[in-house]
């Protein structure tokens, strides 16, 4: 597992939050501005700044991730849902921590937006 940054919020979150879900390496918060009526954001403890490094994990953290993701949105009682990471900051990356955003709990797809754009990635 990459190393954690003592200057990074999620590394704190990771280390201190309000967890939705947790497990070894990994946990899940409600996002704090919630484009869909749930919107959940898996964090991993080890920190690298974007996807593009997610190289970074080896094979089994990796894959580890991945479940987590969707055991996260299990727990949260999502069946259908979106999965989304902005890479960059052109594309509303904010936080430079990799962090994977679980979007759904809408009645239908118009509730749960293709893109994240954040408030300051729109101004
Ligand atoms: P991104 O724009 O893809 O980098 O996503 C960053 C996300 O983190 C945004 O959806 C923010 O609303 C969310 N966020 C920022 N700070 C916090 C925080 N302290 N707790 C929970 N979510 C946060
Ligand atoms: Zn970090």
């Amino acid at each position: 597992m990459p190393k954690q940054r003592e200057d990074c919020l999620f590394c704190q979150i990771a280390r201190e939050g309000a967890y939705v879900h947790k497990a070894k390496g990994f946990v899940a918060i409600n996002d704090i501005n919630p484009q869909a009526p749930v919107h959940v954001l898996v964090i991993p403890e080890g920190h690298v700044d974007t996807f593009r490094a997610v190289g970074e994990f080896d094979a089994k953290e990796s894959k580890r991730m991945l479940e987590f993701v969707a055991e996260t949105a299990e727990k949260v009682g999502l069946t259908d849902y979106r999965v989304l990471v902005n890479v960059g900051p052109t594309a509303g990356q904010t936080v430079f921590h990799l962090h994977w955003h679980i979007l759904g709990g809408g009645n239908d797809a118009s509730e749960v937006p293709s893109a994240v754009a954040t408030a300051e990635a729109e101004r």
